[in-house]
């Protein structure tokens, strides 16, 4: 579903992302961790085109990422992606920030559309929440709201930027809750977190950057328990 090779990004003359491979099959569950700053969000904000990779090329779907308006829709009926903040319409009950996607991108009628919505908000479990506000919302329950939001759009794949690391601890769970069941099932999802126990529970493929590059992948089981490089070794360290 999607694959990088050989991915190089600048900011200027900052070199962000070196040489970045990554595959990830449909069903594959893919957690990135790594220090501040060492290119985790930019990894997926390249999948998704927010940012534009300068070499190596990127595909979508099978589609190279070129910039042009078909490997954008092949983005958009592909990929779906839930940010550290939510992103909400905050002037926009929850139900009109669900409809809007499927209406707007996909034509769908308001009644289907709001079908689908209320779908989704019971797999997120807070459907009673369907006419409320964002801002009378909880940050879980906005969050939880933003995966319904992207669900609606019925991507192929996932991708969250630390989904909780805005949210108060009792939060959290209530969040990876919801993510740990759609990984069960089936979805193809890569999130980036710190959550290393939630890590433990999807991932079938860690990856730990480091300024920029891709430093070890490897099933949790090895990553966690038999990390190679000194790198990710002092990294566990830290944060376990
Ligand atoms: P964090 O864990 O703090 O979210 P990260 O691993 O997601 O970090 P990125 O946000 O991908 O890191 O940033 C990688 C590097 O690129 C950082 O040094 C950051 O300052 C720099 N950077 C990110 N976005 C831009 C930008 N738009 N312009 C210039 N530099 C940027
Ligand atoms: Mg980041």
């Amino acid at each position: 579903a999607i694959e990088m090779i050989d991915v190089d990004k600048w900011f200027g003359d900052f070199q962000v992302l070196k040489g970045i491979n990554l595959n990830v099959k449909p069903g594959d569950r893919v957690v990135i961790c790594g220090p501040s700053g060492s290119g985790k969000s930019t990894v997926v904000r390249c999948i998704n085109r927010l940012e534009a990779h300068q070499k190596g090329v990127i595909k979508i779907g099978g589609v190279v990422q070129d910039g042009s308006a078909a490997a954008l829709e092949a983005i958009r009926s592909e990929v779906g992606m839930v940010f550290q903040q939510f992103n909400l319409f905050p002037h926009l009950s929850v139900m009109e920030n669900l409809v809007l996607g499927p209406m707007k991108a996909r034509g769908m009628t308001r009644k289907d559309a709001e079908v689908r919505a209320m779908k989704y908000l019971e797999r997120v479990r807070i459907p009673e929440q369907a006419l409320k506000r964002p801002s009378q919302l909880s940050g879980g329950q906005q969050q939880r709201v933003a995966i319904a939001r992207s669900l609606c759009m019925e991507p192929k794949v996932m991708l969250f930027d630390e989904p909780t690391s805005a949210l108060d601890p009792e939060m959290i769970s209530e969040v990876l809750d919801v993510i740990v069941e759609l990984a069960e099932e089936g979805m193809t999802m890569v999130v980036v977190t710190h959550e290393m126990g939630f890590a433990r529970k999807v991932a079938d493929q860690m990856v730990f950057m480091d300024k920029g590059e891709i430093v070890e992948t490897g099933t949790p089981e090895d990553f966690f328990n038999a990390p190679k490089s000194e790198r990710t070794q002092a990294f566990l360290k830290q944060i376990l």
